[in-house]
């Protein structure tokens, strides 16, 4: 029996059933991961959800990377405000997309001249033409369990044993699409070597998430780091980083930042729009010279660079800059890593608690959990009895066991505190 009410949140998305395609417009929300029907939400403020029936939840997706600074922001909105007074769209240079682009070349280090986008999808997307134009080559290597968006050439993840021509994963994708496409295992040093010593010379580039978010929390090994920089200077190949989730996340200028390593091509998303549809792709200024009006790759956008997204884009990163909450984030991230583990453990559950700065995933398996193949083999049953044990509690976490969760520069110790009580309950009864 739940204590909850969902009646008007379960009346709407009856209604939304017949009106879109699973009754939502992107299909992480559908709770597919963990069964039930999603909560619709009416408003957020700082750390919290409140969903249409008045409920509140202390929240951990924060739409799922992008609100850093907690929800309604007062600068963010203000910022948001102005521009909306000023006109929505012009189709016209503005000034404000020289702060944004000025904001993300000083904190990106790989980020020498940057194209302003609509969404992380149209960032690796753009960025792949780019890489295979600039090196005239065909070839992508991407890693199973890395999510780039639904780019018909990435929409290819299976966990295969071994480096394969990579087969479609959604109907309409064609093989055509995909052939160019080589699945590689997350973390997998030999297996990246062996590919590059036969494909080099028709590699046009490697992309990843520099820490993975999208098969739950993966950190890449330093060895494996270090791999893809050497091989794909060697082979004139271009080096990917999609920081679609980690940029400005777990640093301000991202995982490259943190770990000192430059790619040639980045791309931004989440964080950077400051909850706004905004998005980058950027890198070295002679490949983003490559990119029509200057060179020839084409990419285009009616709404590129929207002075409503460019200035919720530039007020979040000002914050983060003139604030950095980044110490803040990994002391409450670290207690309440070091609180769920210690909850599970006193549950006698097997798990891994795998973290980068705010982004964690508690992982409900037994070994530590490197590339798909092992993420794949977590109790994703255990965790749905989880998510809605939270739920009552007033807990929102990630609706997947393979979603990481995220800390905002809101949440309090107090906050920490309660969830991991929270979920010492939930988990003394699993
Ligand atoms: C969210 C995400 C994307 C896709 O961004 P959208 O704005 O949803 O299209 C791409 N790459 C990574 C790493 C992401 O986390």
């Amino acid at each position: 029996m739940s204590a909850l009410d969902h009646s008007h949140s379960h009346a709407l998305f009856a209604r939304a059933l017949e009106l879109m395609p699973g009754g939502v417009n992107s299909p992480a929300r559908a709770f597919g991961g963990v069964g039930g029907e999603p909560i619709v939400m009416a408003r957020g403020e700082g750390q919290y959800l409140f969903d249409v029936d008045g409920q509140r939840y202390l929240d951990y997706i924060g739409s799922w990377g992008p609100m850093i600074l907690g929800h309604a922001h007062p600068e963010v909105r203000a910022a948001v405000h102005a521009a909306v007074d000023r006109g929505t769209s012009f189709g016209a240079p503005t000034a404000a997309e020289n702060e944004l682009a000025e904001l993300i070349i000083e904190a990106v280090p790989s980020v020498e001249k940057v194209r302003l986008v609509n969404s992380g999808t149209e960032a690796t997307m753009s960025a792949i033409r780019l890489a295979r134009g600039y090196t005239g080559r065909d070839r992508i290597i991407k890693f199973a369990g890395c999510y780039h968006g639904h780019v018909d050439s990435l929409l290819v993840a299976a966990g295969s044993a071994a480096a394969t021509l990579g087969a479609p994963d959604s109907p309409g994708v064609t093989r055509g699409t995909t052939q160019d496409t080589l699945v590689l295992r997350y973390n997998d040093v030999e297996q990246l070597e062996a590919t590059f010593a036969q494909h080099g010379a028709t590699l046009a580039g490697v992309i990843l998430e520099p820490v993975v978010g999208n098969m739950g929390l993966v950190k890449p090994s330093d060895a494996f780091l270090e791999a893809l920089r050497r091989l794909t200077t060697k082979h004139g190949s271009l080096l990917i980083f999609d920081e679609v989730m980690t940029g400005f996340r777990v640093a301000f200028g991202g995982a490259q930042a943190l770990f000192g390593l430059t790619p040639d091509l980045t791309t931004l998303g989440k964080i950077v729009g400051g909850g706004l549809p905004l998005a980058a792709y950027g890198g070295r200024r002679e490949i983003m010279d490559q990119v029509l009006p200057a060179g020839k790759v084409f990419q285009a956008g009616t709404l590129s660079g929207n002075p409503i997204a460019t200035a919720a884009g530039a007020a979040t990163l000002k914050l983060l800059k003139s604030d950095p909450p980044y110490s803040r984030l990994e002391e409450n991230s670290a207690r309440l890593a070091a609180g769920l583990s210690a909850a599970a453990q006193a549950a006698g559950i097997p798990h891994q608690l795998q973290r980068v700065g705010s982004m964690l995933t508690l992982f409900f398996n037994d070994a530590p959990v490197t590339n798909w193949d092992t993420a794949s083999k977590s109790n994703t049953a255990r965790y749905g009895r989880f998510f809605w044990g939270l739920i009552e509690r007033g807990v929102y976490f990630p609706c997947s066991q393979y979603e990481a969760m995220f800390v905002s520069d809101k949440h309090t110790r107090e906050d920490i505190d309660q969830t991991i009580a929270a979920a010492r309950e939930v988990l003394a009864r699993l």
